[in-house]
C-alpha cells in the first residue's frame, strides 16, 4: 500500500485551482497526470530580470524591471504598425510597443501620467529603448510580484509557462517532507539537503548553474531515483538467489569432449565467460547471469558448455530464441556438437503439432532428451521437464524480465530453481547495463575470435544506386551473397513496402531469378521460407524491409547494403552490419545515404567508418541520442528516467548501486527506520512492484 504521506503527490493535476481538463491534458501530454509528475517536470531554463534605476546600453536584451512614468498613447490603426506607449524611465524615453494592441485594455493598463513598474526585454529600436510586449505591467507596490527569477518549463502548444509556475507554487505548499532514505553519510558528504528542499530548489533556479544536472538539488533528485532504481533491481536479485539454487556440478567429461571436437581453441575471453558460468552453475545458489558480447563473438559455443556442464551433473537444459528461425538455427549449429559426444536435442516450437510433439513433450518429461531449443512455447503450461537445470535466453531484448522470472519456474520441486542465463548481443553502455541489468551478473566477450577479418564500411550518396547495383554481378559470381535492407519510415508500412518491392523488382531485372524478398507484412512462415532460401542460397540478393532477424547466420554473406542509412540508428545499423563477413571473406558494408545530412547523421555515419566495436558504438550512441531513445528503449524493457541523465550522472548510478546492495544485506525486510523511509522512495518512483520480492521474515 502507497504509505499516506504520498497521497497528496499522487492525487490528478485537475484537482488544482485553474487546472481544468484543457489543462489536463496539455499537462499530461508534457508531464503526466499526477501532481508528482508536474513535480517530476524541472525547468529547462530560467529568467533573470535586473532592476534598473536608469536605462542603459550596457543592459540591452536583457530582461529588465524599471519603473516608468506613462507620458503617452499612440494607438495605431495600421496593422504592421504597433501601437506604441512612450514612458520616461529617469532621464530616459521608453517604448513600449505592442502589436494589435487594444486600446481601452491598454490605456487602462497603462493610465497616461501614472507610475508602472514594467518588466520585459529591453531592447533599442531606431535608437530608442524600447521594449516590446512587456510581461509584466504592474502598479509601483506591486514589486513583489515580479519575480526576479523566473523558471522556464519545457512546453506545449497551447501550454503556457505562467501556467505551471501557478500550479506549482500551488501544489509545492501541499509536498510532504518525507523521511530521508539516503545513507546519512553520503548526504553529509554530499551535502544534499532534503529532498523536499531539494525539489523546491529545482523548481526556483536563481541562475544557470541552477539547471545543470549537477547542480545539488538536481543531483539528489536523480540520485533518488537511481536508487528506487537499483533497489528494486537487488530486490529481485535477492529473491532470485535466495530460492533454494542447486550446485550443478559436474566433472568435465562433456566439456572436454565437445572442447576436443571443436575446429578452434576457445578465445580467452570465451574462457573468463565459462569460468564465471561454471562457477555460478556449482555453486548452490541460482545463477542470472547476462553474457553480453557482439554478434560474432562466440556465445553459442559458451552456451553449449554451460549445457555440457548442466547434462554432466544429472540435469536437462533449454534455450529459448526469440523467433522459429533463430531456434532452428540454434538446433542446427548445436545439434552436431551435442550428438558427437551422444546428447539428444529436440526442437520445440509453436509450429509443432499433434504426433510430433506429443512424442517431444513424452521424451522430456522422460529425460530421454538433453536439450531442448525453441521459443517461448517451451516454457507453455504443458511442458513438463523430468529435470531442468539451466535455460538459457538468447537475445534477451526480445524479453521482458518478467519473461525471465517466469522461465525459472519450471524446475523440478525439491531439486531448486532453473539457473538462468541470458545472452544478448545487443551492446549497451555500462552504464545502461546497470540500471537494465543490475539484477543480474554479467559476463562480457569484448574479444572476437581470431581471423575476422575487418567490414570494408563506406558511405555512398544515393544517387550512385546504379554504380552500386551493377557491381553485384561479380560479387555473385563468386558465390557471395548480398544483403539489400531498404528505409524503414515507422510511420507508413505501406509506402515502406512499396520502396522494398520496387527495389526487388529492380534487382530482380538485373539479376534475374536470384533475388528474395522479405518483409514485415509476410506471415512468421513466409518470411522463414525467404529466409531459408538465402540461407541456402537458391536466392543470392536478399531484400528487406524489416531489420533481418539479429543472430541469422549465413556464412557466405558478404554484402550488407543499407539504403537510407541516414534514417538508422547506430546500434541497427551495427547490427546489420554484423550480418556479414562472418564466414571469413572479406566482408563490406555500403551505406547508401540521401543528402544534406544534419550534423547527428552525418556523425553517425562517420562512426560506422571508424569503428566495428560494438560497445564503443553504443557509447556513441548514448552519446548522440540519448539513453531515453537508445535502441528504442520503450519496446525494450530498458528503464526510462524522469530525474536521472545517465550521461551525467555515472558516478552517483555506481554509488546507488552500491548502496543498495549493502542496505539491503543489513535491512533485508525494510525494517528500520530507513528501511521504512526506502519503502516511501519505492512508491515514490513507482518501482513498489519490486516490494513483493521482500524477503518474508
Ligand atoms: P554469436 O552468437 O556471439 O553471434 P556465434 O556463437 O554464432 O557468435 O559464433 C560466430 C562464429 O564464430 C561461429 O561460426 C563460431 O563457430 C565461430 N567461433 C566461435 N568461437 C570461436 C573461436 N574461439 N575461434 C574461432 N571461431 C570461433
Ligand atoms: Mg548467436
Amino acid at each position: 500500500m502507497r504509505p499516506e504521506s504520498l497521497f497528496p503527490l499522487f492525487k490528478s493535476v485537475s484537482t488544482l485551482k485553474g487546472i481544468g481538463p484543457r489543462l489536463q491534458a496539455l499537462i499530461g501530454k508534457v508531464a503526466g497526470d499526477h501532481i508528482i509528475d508536474l513535480a517530476f517536470h524541472l525547468p529547462a531554463g530560467l529568467v533573470s530580470r535586473v532592476r534598473l534605476e536608469q536605462l542603459s546600453e550596457t543592459a540591452l536584451t536583457r530582461q529588465v524591471i524599471v519603473k516608468a512614468l506613462v507620458r503617452q498613447h499612440t494607438p495605431s490603426r495600421n496593422r504592421r504598425i504597433p501601437y506604441r506607449v512612450v514612458c520616461q524611465v529617469g532621464d530616459d524615453l521608453l517604448t513600449l510597443t505592442f502589436f494589435n494592441g487594444r486600446e481601452d485594455y491598454l490605456r487602462r493598463q497603462l493610465p497616461e501620467g501614472s507610475l508602472r513598474l514594467i518588466s520585459g526585454k529591453l531592447e533599442q529600436y531606431s535608437g530608442e529603448f524600447q521594449i516590446t510586449h512587456p510581461d509584466h505591467i504592474l502598479s509601483p507596490d506591486e514589486e513583489d510580484l515580479i519575480p526576479v527569477h523566473e523558471p522556464v518549463y519545457p512546453l506545449t502548444a497551447g501550454l503556457t509557462n505562467g501556467a505551471l509556475i501557478k500550479a506549482s507554487r500551488q501544489y509545492m505548499e501541499t509536498v510532504p517532507q518525507l523521511p530521508e532514505w539516503i545513507d546519512p553519510a553520503l548526504l553529509q558528504r554530499e551535502k544534499w539537503e532534503s529532498w523536499k528542499a531539494c525539489l523546491e530548489k529545482a523548481h526556483t533556479p536563481e541562475g544557470e548553474g541552477d539547471l545543470s544536472p549537477n547542480a545539488p538539488a538536481r543531483q539528489r533528485l536523480a540520485y533518488d531515483e537511481l536508487l528506487s532504481n537499483q533497489l528494486a533491481l537487488e530486490l529481485v536479485r535477492r529473491s532470485m538467489k535466495r530460492k533454494p539454487g542447486r550446485a550443478l556440478v559436474g566433472n568435465g567429461s562433456l566439456r572436454d569432449a565437445i572442447e576436443r571436437s571443436l575446429p578452434f581453441k576457445l578465445t580467452h575471453a570465451q574462457n573468463v565467460a565459462l569460468s564465471e558460468i561454471f562457477a555460478d552453475l556449482s555453486a548452490p545458489h541460482r545463477m542470472l547471469r547476462l553474457l553480453q558480447g557482439d554478434v560474432g563473438s562466440g556465445k553459442t559455443v559458451v552456451a553449449v558448455m554451460a549445457i555440457a556442464q548442466a547434462i554432466e551433473a544429472g540435469a536437462q537444459a533449454a534455450l529459448m530464441a526469440p523467433t522459429e528461425i533463430l531456434a532452428r538455427q540454434h538446433m542446427a549449429a548445436i545439434t552436431p556438437l551435442a550428438e558427437a559426444v551422444g546428447l539428444k536435442t529436440a526442437l520445440l516450437t509453436g509450429r509443432l503439432k499433434g504426433k510430433k510433439r506429443d512424442a517431444v513433450l513424452q521424451q522430456l518429461a522422460s529425460g530421454e532428451i538433453h536439450i531442448a531449443i525453441g521459443t517461448h512455447a517451451l516454457f507453455q503450461d504443458d511442458v513438463i521437464y523430468h529435470d531442468l537445470g539451466l535455460a538459457i535466453i538468447d537475445e534477451q531484448h526480445r524479453f521482458g524480465v518478467h519473461q525471465r522470472l517466469a522461465l525459472s519456474s519450471k524446475g523440478r520441486d525439491g531439486n531448486g530453481g532453473v539457473d538462468v542465463l541470458v545472452m544478448t548481443a545487443t551492446p549497451i553502455p555500462r552504464t545502461l547495463a546497470l540500471t537494465a541489468y543490475g539484477d543480474m551478473d554479467v559476463s562480457i566477450i569484448a574479444e572476437k575470435p581470431p581471423g575476422r577479418k575487418p567490414v570494408d564500411t563506406r558511405a555512398i550518396e544515393v544517387e550512385r544506386l546504379d554504380d552500386v547495383a551493377g557491381s553485384l554481378g561479380r560479387k555473385l559470381k563468386d558465390g557471395e551473397r548480398i544483403y539489400w535492407v531498404c528505409p524503414l519510415v515507422e510511420e507508413s508500412e505501406v509506402s515502406d513496402l512499396a520502396a522494398a518491392e520496387d527495389r526487388f523488382g529492380y534487382l530482380e531485372r538485373l539479376y534475374p531469378g536470384q533475388v528474395g524478398l522479405v518483409h514485415g507484412k509476410m506471415k512468421a512462415d513466409e518470411k522463414d521460407t525467404a529466409m531459408e532460401r538465402f540461407v541456402s542460397g537458391e536466392t543470392r540478393i536478399l531484400v528487406a524491409t524489416t531489420v533481418i532477424e539479429v543472430g541469422v547466420d549465413v556464412p557466405e554473406a558478404t554484402v550488407m547494403i543499407i539504403e537510407h542509412a541516414e534514417r538508422f540508428g547506430l546500434a541497427q545499423l551495427h547490427q546489420l552490419r554484423g550480418r556479414v563477413g562472418r564466414g571469413g571473406l572479406h566482408g563490406a558494408c555500403l551505406l547508401l545515404y540521401a543528402g544534406p545530412l544534419g550534423e547527428t547523421q552525418k556523425a553517425r555515419l562517420n562512426i560506422m567508418r571508424e569503428t566495428e566495436d560494438g560497445f564503443r558504438i553504443a557509447e556513441e550512441d548514448l552519446r548522440l541520442r540519448g539513453a531515453g531513445e537508445l535502441l528504442g528503449t520503450r519496446q525494450s524493457g530498458l528503464p526510462v528516467f524522469k530525474m536521472a541523465d545517465l550521461q551525467e550522472h555515472g558516478r552517483l548510478l555506481s554509488i546507488a548501486r552500491d548502496d543498495a546492495r549493502v542496505f539491503l544485506e543489513n535491512d533485508k525486510a525494510l525494517a528500520t527506520p530507513r528501511g521504512q523511509a526506502v519503502r516511501t522512495l519505492l512508491y515514490l518512483f513507482e518501482r513498489d512492484s519490486a516490494i513483493k520480492y521482500l524477503q518474508s521474515g
